[in-house]
């Protein structure tokens, strides 16, 4: 079973190869626990609040739901509703992050080889619920990717 297999999605494959149904749903319950667990992302919020648009939810991003909350507009989760950040912020701000090994990639080559600058697979995860929200792979010393920036 590949790294990615069981780290990413949480699938456990019994003897036969199979998806073990119950073993992944445990396995996922604790994965989601860990990730609940991660370091605050450190990246300046860096943004005035957005004022209420008297609008619906909508969802903005693979991830993302901007909303109204009390006198602001937010993006929160998608999946648990936990507001991760202002809508105008960098939404990284509001999540978890862990710096995982390059090795849980698939076809992993060691950009060491060519590169003097150490490299990680950085990960950010919803403190709510523990969803895996955004990957990148970045230099270790490179702060957060800001990927969207809405206005
Ligand atoms: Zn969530």
């Amino acid at each position: 079973m590949s790294p990615r297999t069981l780290n990413v999605y949480g699938v456990l494959l019994d003897k036969t190869g199979q998806p073990d149904t119950p073993a992944t749903k445990a396995h996922r319950v604790a994965l989601l626990a860990a990730r609940r667990a991660w370091a605050s992302t450190e990246v300046p919020v860096g943004a005035e609040p957005a004022v209420v648009t008297g609008e619906a939810p909508s969802q903005v991003h693979e991830y993302l739901v901007a909303r109204d909350r009390d006198n602001e507009r937010v993006l929160a989760c998608i999946s648990c509703n936990h507001v991760v950040s202002g809508y105008r912020a960098h939404y990284k701000s509001g999540l978890l992050s862990y710096d995982a090994s390059m090795g849980d990639l698939p076809g992993f080559f060691d950009p060491a080889v060519m590169l003097d600058e150490p490299f990680t697979l950085r990960q950010y995860a919803c403190p709510g619920c523990g969803m895996l929200m955004a990957s990148e792979v970045v230099a270790c010393s490179e702060a957060p990717l800001e990927e969207v920036r809405f206005k």
